[in-house]
């Protein structure tokens, strides 16, 4: 091997320490891709090696890899404005265009955005946020918020918090209170639990769409129906995390959609810039915007250095003209079809495939022993299968949380059929080998 991958090697090893990684392995093993370059679902290594990105890279590089006139439109902003500050009256033009962009393209009366750099720092936000309404309301003890079995929020304080997924929160011993957790398919428990701690206590209730890092789990066709009549009824914000279900990743612009109702507050990021640059936000109603103009009557304590970042405001403009231009909301429509059909098709021809499922270009494989009583492996397949596809050429995910075995899987919204069809084939090849191994 080349000296100088070597070096990178160890120098990884030595000082970069790796998000959500099992470190010990990492420090093992290495590095198992150091990338160079991406086009389109193509990601390529400094060994020369090419693989899919089927999980486009953190459920985020929708519009795929190498688009050279998202560098362009950055380097134009860079070099004019890449960053000044929005505090208090100071503004700058991609921030205000791409604010009107987004109530121009999101469900309902979503009208005001506040930015964020990321999806973490967008549920934290929107969580004070709601929180703070409830103050400037006059009920000032409307603090909690209501989270789902299985969600996943993000991994600041607020967001750990809201993680429905236990292990993210036990990593400490002390999180952010005024969090509690229900059923994610059960509006009755929603209603069991606002019953239970009096609506009086509660700020909000929030939801993804489709739960994503938890496993891909797609809600019932009325559940966010009652979610909504639920959360009128009682008087408590409903705010949908579309973190990763934002900007066509489930065939609609934004996930919630699908359900036919509108949140009172929105949080996104991942897709918005397709991973260009870092930028995600809340997006609240007009209604409450309103409310928050109406009502304040101090300085609106809330705000990061990076809040309305004009470079990744610009991309991220770039990013939503590319969405529209190439009809990629429709295609993620399309495509998933295709992704789901070839799931079907693996499912009958692998014996350790128990459900599958998609919503447009977000999909989940379950592995099982026994595909009728769906019993699982005592020890979870779906990792070995993730470096199985990996060593053949597709990144994959695996979800092993709450007794899970379940592949995880997220292409980028310009994937073609061919491209589809390779990793199907990837996938086949890899159950087929995982299969003999376990079953022989
Ligand atoms: N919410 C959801 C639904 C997510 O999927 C994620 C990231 N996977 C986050 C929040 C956190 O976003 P970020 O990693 O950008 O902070």
């Amino acid at each position: 091997m080349n000296n100088w991958i070597k070096e990178l090697e160890e120098l990884d090893k030595k000082h970069f320490i790796h998000p959500t990684s099992p470190i010990k392995q990492q420090q093992q093993a290495g590095p198992s891709f150091i990338f160079t370059k991406g086009e389109g679902v193509y990601l390529e290594d400094l060994k020369g090696n090419r693989v899919i990105d089927g999980m486009s890279s953190l459920w985020n590089v929708n519009i795929g890899h190498g688009r050279e006139e998202m560098g362009e439109v950055a380097k134009e902003q860079m070099s004019k404005l890449a960053y000044s500050s929005c505090f208090a009256t100071f503004s700058n033009e991609p921030a205000i265009r791409l604010a009107a962009k987004l109530a121009e393209v999101a469900p309902g009366n979503l009208s005001a955005t506040f930015f964020t750099s990321g999806g973490s720092e967008a549920n934290d936000t929107a969580y004070k946020l709601a929180r703070h309404y409830w103050i400037l309301k006059g009920k000032p003890n409307k603090q909690k918020i209501i989270t789902r079995t299985k969600s996943y929020h993000g991994v600041a304080l607020g967001g750990t918090s809201a993680t429905g997924l236990q292990p993210f929160r036990e990593f400490t011993n002390s999180i952010a209170p005024d969090f509690d957790y229900v059923d994610h398919f059960s509006s009755e428990a929603l209603r069991r639990k606002i019953e239970e701690e009096g609506p009086e206590k509660i700020a909000a209730f929030v939801a993804e769409p489709v739960q994503g890092a938890g496993g891909v789990h797609i809600a019932p066709e009325e559940y966010f129906k009652e979610v909504r009549v639920i959360c009128d009824q009682y008087d408590i914000l409903f705010i949908t995390d579309e973190v990763i279900t934002g900007f066509g990743r489930t065939g609609t612009y934004f996930g919630i959609e699908h359900y036919g109702v509108v949140p009172d507050m929105m949080c996104f990021a991942k897709g918005v810039t397709s991973g260009y640059a870092q930028l995600g936000g809340v997006m609240m109603s007009d209604q409450m915007y309103e409310e928050f103009k109406e009502l304040s009557t101090g300085t609106l304590l809330h705000g990061y250095t990076y809040s309305g970042h004009a470079m990744a405001c610009s991309v991220a403009l770039k990013n939503l003209e590319i969405i529209e231009k190439e009809q990629l909301i429709t295609r993620a429509k399309e495509m998933g079809g295709e992704m789901l059909a070839g799931f079907k098709e693996l499912q009958r021809k692998h014996s350790i495939i128990g459900e599958v499922r998609a919503l447009g270009l977000m999909g989940a494989i379950e592995i099982v022993k026994d595909q009728n009583s769906k019993e699982r492996y005592q020890t979870a397949l779906a990792p070995i299968i993730v470096t199985e596809a990996a060593k053949r050429g597709l990144v994959v995910r695996s979800v092993v949380f709450d007794s899970q075995d379940t592949l995880v899987i997220a292409p980028p919204l310009i994937i073609n059929k061919k491209e589809i069809e390779e990793m199907m084939t990837i996938l086949s090849n890899t159950f087929a080998e995982v299969e003999l191994k376990m079953i022989g």
